[in-house]
């Protein structure tokens, strides 16, 4: 299986670390024959105006959208949502998202006085509960989640962990904690059960 990290601007680093310490080699992706070659893809926090207009640039956008409708596995964080989302509260003129996540999102939500902090993030995934450290630097909040949006994590009450299909994205960042592999495990095993090759 060949787990790719889009790899145009932002924390790609961290979640090769991660994805490393739970035994898989992710391969950096930038160009459409990378992109090919991956059974699942990372989308890493940014900033999601330069992400978006590189996308264009580097005639990535399209194969993109058409890869992730077709159900490749995607794990996106921070700003990587915001390439996902369907809508904004407000008019984004900067960021050409692929409309695929049927959320609706504020960006750069959480206002300047906790532009960055830590919280406890409550997770449910497969039935499992458990308490992690969520880490938010200028996220989004998700004001809005669509009937096939699964919650699967919550900060107080907004939802910050969602899945939708193939989909699985954050406005936290998991990479960033050491004491936590669940949601990257959870993620290998999504592109396990869509049938990710083994190389
Ligand atoms: N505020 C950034 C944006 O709008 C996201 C920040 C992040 O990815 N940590 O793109």
């Amino acid at each position: 299986m060949r787990i790719g990290i889009l790899a145009i601007q932002g924390d790609m680093d961290l979640h090769h670390r991660k994805l490393r310490m739970i035994g898989i080699s992710p391969l950096l992706v930038k160009t459409e024959e990378e992109l090919k070659r991956v059974d699942g893809l990372v989308l890493p926090g940014g900033e999601s105006t330069t992400i978006s207009k590189i996308l264009e640039r580097y005639g990535l956008r399209e194969s993109l959208k058409k890869r992730i409708e077709e159900g490749m596995p995607v794990l996106a964080t921070c700003a990587g949502i915001i390439i996902l989302a369907k809508k904004f509260d407000k008019d984004e003129p900067e960021v050409k998202s692929l409309g695929l996540l049927d959320v609706k999102l504020q960006r750069n939500a959480y206002g300047r006085q906790r532009e960055s902090f830590e919280g406890p993030v409550r997770l449910k995934i497969n039935d499992v509960e458990k308490t992690i450290t969520g880490i938010f630097i200028r996220a989004p909040k998700i004001i809005e989640v669509g009937k096939s949006v699964e919650e699967l994590g919550w900060y107080e009450s907004d939802p910050v962990l969602v899945r939708q299909g193939n989909i699985l994205a954050m406005t936290f960042h998991p990479e960033l904690v050491d004491e936590d592999n669940s949601i990257h495990e959870f993620f290998v095993k999504m592109v396990e059960e869509k049938g990710g090759r083994n190389v």
